[in-house]
């Protein structure tokens, strides 16, 4: 027999999946003998029976009814009496906490009799009324889904009938008149009476809650936050307790610290003579906790003993919702809770200096994700601010610039060096120009799978979408936002960490953990007021002691000195993918024409010789940016198409000339060439190793530089470690055709110049063919690097230039994938063939190095999933560096 019901007293902390969060936790608070309402919790597993079945398992109906009994006889009172009745509350829970998405009804069991049962019992008249039409108010709503605003309507009318201003002054007599009215609503509006019978109030409302597991917007929420759709969510029945019964009771929210700053003391909100969410409503004023002490010192004290408790037990920061009923206190909920980045960091190394947990229990308490976070620079806070609103913080940053409503308009303004957001209803994969060319987007609609939204974040953009107060009419030139017009030319400025807008310019300030990260603790700890510097001090001792735990080294991707040198000083080990394609670019295109024009091996050598020396200096700024640690650098990969002018630009061109009656030879030469090199696949096409073999002489170039650089550098004393990696082998063969070069030419010049080189040669692993036969592979490389990115294109079989900001919402949407596969490593597909590569690359070369270049190098999940394979390093780069430094040590606890 399945057990579907729990009590309190049964279950624990550990049991989420099955209770759910609240109901876990309230067995938890049980055990731990804290004064929790008598109760118990209906499973997870039921709400899926019901759900797939439609209808509640037979088992559930018999043992809820076990359950209430024995509540019963505990209490020594039953469900909707019309003596003295027991009253619970049916409470929504599921294992991953959706605030404000799912249902509770408070008082189930009152009717015309038991509430008359409970104003006797309470001697207290008006709180048995004002229970009564909260149920019917809640109930109405939630399980019979009438629009709130109908009751809500009606308790204003009753409070301007009788004169008063506040729900708690309204008198016995209109709230009796407001059961009425709100009975004839519920008649009125579901066609049925509000059913008196208390246990079909119990089944209908714990119906409800399961049902409100589906609703659109419940669905909606989880696509969003990535919770899978099918765990359900469970159910529980809390024995009432009551912060209505006058002066001496109320109801409240607290945290055992501050989730913003993390200190320490006790911060919450009180409300006296109320119940439930009336707190949140925002319904009344407050008072702090702190007046509580004053209005019920006896109570306050209990709540911190409480509290403490909570915190040493959960060993962690707690939120809780309490209740006190006349003066005697009762614990509602609790969960470890929500908090900043700021505060995550601190609060984990306050834990340590409490002694309540390690420092690898700490490293658990942060993520790469916050890390990131603090490290964006912000708008300063001290700056006088306009706040036009908040949208949704799509993609983090701090971005300022004059407004424009056209990707046009953003490139023009871009190259003429101004600073623009680009301001839209929604963006589209024509936008992709317009995004680069912009500091940060804006977009009216959408939201954070919509294609700014995607787009941005791969692109590192500042971004704020779906800011639905805002009316865009581009074609006007004009955007309104709450009756204020704003033009073309207009400043600007946009949170993406929390989605706020502010008119004008917004100065920014960098952030402290990014002073620290790349100058030290002391350049960061310079005039910083205490907290700042407590937050800074945090990030370093955890990041010190991540680095003092993980395997995986960190290194980066960087083409050139200066971003070398900067991901030094984050804290780089060394390049794992320098891109050598950037070096044939700006002046040297002319070079690259000439050797695709050239029409014979002659020709072709004197570019190379032209090349040579400027290809060798970059090597050497490089290696010796790097002096010490491995790098990485990558033969030619991309298409030469890439390197020559525009196909239709440069037909259109000389369709003109010939028209006009010039035609110039040197133009047509070069569109022949265009011609003939062009591809309608480029990303399959002639590329990488293919471009190798194909093209006489331009490894051996890039090799000879390659080793030219190191034996220099080494006969002046230094020391390059310096990698040659070839890219896109599909096959063994192709590998030992380049090394049979290679390794000539590193043994003429380690002759030529009477240094030794050891210079290892291996390759990417980026096609599905190279990973499934890696053990021959193997027999050729001495190193492999996983390219993710080309490996995630060829194994899905899309082109991620094409698809990100095109079909890709529409998937995220529909839940094909809960992340794109670009941004978090598809574990199942790609990982597997890097699981096989890794295995039998070693099998046949026991010190094969594996290594990982690609955006997923710095992605946190597929950190830890490069740790479990055994990979030797990741690459990413430079900003990311010391999250995946973090996260790598996160894996390795
Ligand atoms: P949510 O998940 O939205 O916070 P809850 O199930 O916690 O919903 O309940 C909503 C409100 O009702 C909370 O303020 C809670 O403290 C209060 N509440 C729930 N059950 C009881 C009860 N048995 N007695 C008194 N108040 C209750
Ligand atoms: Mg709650
Ligand atoms: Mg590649």
């Amino acid at each position: 027999m399945t057990q579907y019901v729990y009590a309190f007293s049964e279950g624990s902390k550990e049991q989420k999946e099955l209770l759910g969060g609240k109901g876990a936790n309230l067995a938890e608070m049980t055990k731990l003998g804290l004064p929790v309402p008598p109760g118990f919790t209906i499973t997870t597993e039921a709400c899926r029976s019901y759900l797939a079945a439609g209808t509640e398992p037979g088992e559930l109906r018999v043992q809820l009814t076990m359950a209430l009994r024995r509540l019963e006889d505990d209490l020594g009172r039953r469900l909707g009496d019309r003596h003295d009745p027991l009253l619970v509350s049916v409470r929504s829970g599921a294992m991953h906490s959706m605030p404000g998405m799912m249902e509770t009804v408070l008082n189930v069991g009152l009717n015309d009799a038991s509430v008359k049962g409970l104003a006797e019992e309470s001697g207290d008249e008006r709180f048995a009324w004002d229970s009564y039409r909260r149920l019917l108010q809640m109930f109405g709503k939630t399980v019979l889904e009438i629009d709130g605003e109908v009751f809500s309507n009606a308790l204003d009318e009753a409070k301007s009938a009788q004169g008063v201003a506040t729900d708690v002054e309204l008198n016995v007599d209109s709230l009796k008149g407001l059961v009425s009215t709100f009975k004839a609503v519920i008649l009125e509006h579901s066609g049925d009476e509000f059913p008196q019978h208390p246990r079909e109030q119990l089944d209908m409302a714990i119906r409800a809650v399961f049902d409100s597991w589906n609703t659109e917007r419940a669905r909606l929420y989880r696509r969003r936050e990535r919770i899978p759709q099918d765990l359900g969510t469970a159910v529980n029945i809390c024995t009432m307790v009551f912060g209505n019964l006058g002066e001496t009771s109320g109801t409240g929210v607290a945290f055992t610290r501050d989730p913003a700053s993390g200190h320490s003391g006790v911060y919450g909100d009180y409300l006296v003579n109320a119940q439930g969410e009336d707190v949140v409503a925002g319904i009344r004023n407050t008072l702090s906790l702190a007046d509580l002490k004053d209005l019920d010192p006896s109570s306050y004290k209990q709540l911190l003993q409480v509290m403490r408790r909570l915190e040493t037990h959960y060993r962690d920061l707690c939120d809780i919702e309490f209740t006190i009923e006349r003066s005697k206190l009762w614990m509602l909920q609790t969960r470890v809770g929500k908090r900043t980045a700021a505060a995550a960091f601190r609060i984990a190394t306050q834990l340590v200096d409490e002694n309540l947990i390690t420092m690898d229990e700490a490293l658990q308490r942060v993520d790469g994700a916050q890390l990131a976070q603090l490290m964006f620079p912000r708008f300063d806070a001290a700056a006088e601010k306009t706040r036009l609103g908040k949208g949704m913080a799509a993609s983090p940053g701090a971005a300022t610039g004059q407004i424009v409503f056209s990707s046009k308009a953003a490139e023009k303004a871009a190259a003429e060096g101004q600073a623009v957001i680009l301001v839209r209803k929604e963006t589209n994969p024509d936008d992709l120009g317009g995004m680069i060319a912009s500091q940060g987007v804006l977009t009216s609609r959408g939201g954070k799978t919509s294609h700014a939204a995607v787009v941005a974040r791969g692109m590192g953009k500042t971004c704020v979408c779906g800011f639905a107060e805002l009316d865009v009419n581009s074609a006007a030139g004009t955007a309104t936002v709450n009756g204020e017009v704003l033009r073309e030319g207009d400043m600007i400025s946009i949170d993406g960490s929390t989605g706020e807008v502010f008119a004008g310019e917004v100065p920014v300030v960098s952030s402290p953990v990014a002073t620290y990260l790349e100058s030290g603790l002391d350049e960061a700890l310079k005039d910083t007021d205490p907290d700042t510097g407590e937050l800074v001090r945090s990030v370093d001792r955890l990041l010190t002691h991540a680095d003092s735990i993980r395997r995986l080294r960190v290194r980066t991707n960087a083409d050139n000195a200066e971003d070398a040198a900067r991901a030094r000083h984050l804290g780089a080990q060394g390049i794992g993918l320098c891109r050598t394609e950037h070096m044939f670019l700006g002046d040297r295109r002319v070079l690259i024409e000439r050797l695709i024009l050239a029409s014979g091996s002659e020709e072709r050598q004197a570019v190379y010789d032209e090349l040579l020396p400027l290809q060798r200096q970059d090597f050497v700024e490089l290696l010796t940016a790097m002096n010490d640690l491995p790098v990485t650098i990558r033969l030619l990969d991309p298409p030469l198409h890439e390197f020559l002018p525009d196909r239709t630009e440069l037909s259109v061109k000389v369709a003109l000339d010939r028209a006009a009656g010039n035609p110039d030879p040197d133009e047509e030469r070069l569109l022949a060439a265009v011609d003939k090199l062009h591809e309608s696949n480029p990303m399959l096409g002639l590329r990488g190793v293919r471009l190798g073999l194909v093209l006489p002489g331009l490894f051996a170039l890039q090799v000879r530089a390659i080793s030219e650089a190191a034996a220099g550098l080494k006969a002046q004393g230094g020391n390059p470690q310096v990698e040659i990696m070839v890219p896109l082998v599909g096959s063994v063969m192709e590998l030992f055709l380049i090394r049979d070069e290679a390794d000539q030419i590193l043994a003429t010049v380690a002759q030529e110049q009477g240094v030794e080189l050891d210079i290892p040669i291996g390759t990417m692993i980026e096609l599905p063919r190279a990973a499934l036969t890696a053990a021959r592979v193997a027999e050729a490389a001495q190193f492999f690097s996983f390219g993710t990115n080309d490996l995630t294109q060829t194994t899905w079989g899309f082109s991620r230039d094409d698809v990100e900001g095109g079909f890709f919402a529409t998937y995220l949407d529909r839940g094909v994938f809960m992340v794109s596969p670009f941004e978090s490593l598809d574990v199942d597909g790609v990982g597997r063939l890097i699981r096989i590569a890794a295995t039998d690359g070693r099998k046949r070369r026991p010190d094969l190095k594996l290594g990982v270049c690609g955006e997923h190098g710095g992605d946190p999940d597929s950190i830890h999933f490069f740790h479990q394979v055994g990979i030797d390093y990741v690459s990413c780069s430079p900003f990311r560096v010391p999250i995946a430094r973090l996260e790598a040590g996160r894996a390795a606890v």
